[in-house]
């Protein structure tokens, strides 16, 4: 009897992986998406109200604009390359917003409804439209490739192998609640994500860069960014303590510069 249960699990298991199978764009790595881009996008939305309720607006009238040129900039080139190529689907549920929030907090975030929030603290690193091109094109670079729902549908699957979640939690929306909450730091730190998978890290870093040189920045500054990052006890901080810069991230960095420069805008 339990063999047969546990075949009919594997069954199960193997059936929605093949059912909610996607493709992120431009890397073409495979994925499990086990929620649907709604769901995301309505609890992103009470996610953003909580985290902007608690928050101060920054009043800081450079960075505001800055962030916002930039990330006008970045987002317009990957919608018109989206539609260029007739992957509008994946925008579905993102609508992209720029903040910035006045906290001495060295971070950065973008939620998977498109979001994107820096922090002042984060401004005093990336002082120039470039180095905020870094960052914002990482950051979109997560929610165009869905990182968070994939991450949700591994911890779901954790859930569901363990029996832990169904044991004490109720309802379905419950547990999809539970899971975002796990993935983005909600109720917990707001706003602080929990670390991406390096896999997710790296391939953030490929898409943010090709992103930056599609709007026409200057993807070189990169790796400086990085180095800095690591050399100088960037780890302390909030965004580079979820974002670890080590030899391995960087030396892939400098790898997909040449691969990024092709979708730069000819001159
Ligand atoms: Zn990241």
């Amino acid at each position: 009897m339990k063999k047969r249960f546990t075949y009919l699990f594997y069954i199960v298991i193997i059936a929605v992986m093949v059912v909610s199978c996607g493709k992120v764009m431009i890397t073409g790595r495979s994925q499990m998406l086990l929620f649907s881009q709604g769901e995301l996008t309505s609890l992103s939305n009470q996610a953003y109200t909580e985290i902007m309720s608690k928050s101060e607006p920054s009043t800081n009238g450079s960075h505001i604009k800055m962030v916002n040129k930039v990330g006008q900039d970045l987002t317009k080139a990957v919608d018109r390359y989206v539609k260029e190529k007739g992957w509008e689907k994946s925008l579905e549920g993102i609508t992209w917003k720029f903040d910035v929030i006045k906290s001495d907090q060295v971070n950065a975030f973008c939620l998977p409804n498109g979001n994107i929030v820096f922090y002042e603290g984060i401004m005093k690193i990336t002082n120039t439209p470039d180095l905020v091109a870094v960052v914002m094109g990482h950051e979109i670079a997560h929610a165009l490739a869905k990182h968070g729902n994939e991450r949700m549908s591994q911890e779901a699957l954790v859930g569901v192998a363990g029996q832990a979640l169904n044991a004490y939690l109720g309802s379905e929306s419950e547990k999809t609640q539970m899971l975002f909450g796990l993935a983005f730091g909600v109720g917990t730190q707001l706003g602080v994500l929990l670390p991406y998978s390096r896999k997710h890290e790296y391939e953030a870093d490929r898409l943010g860069l090709i992103i930056m040189a599609m709007a026409g920045y200057d993807i070189n500054v990169a790796p400086g960014f990085w180095e800095k990052m690591s050399a100088g006890g960037g780890s302390k901080m909030e965004f580079f303590s979820t974002h670890p810069s080590d030899a391995n991230r960087i030396a892939q960095i400098k790898k997909v510069l040449p691969e990024a420069a092709t979708y730069a805008p000819a001159r």
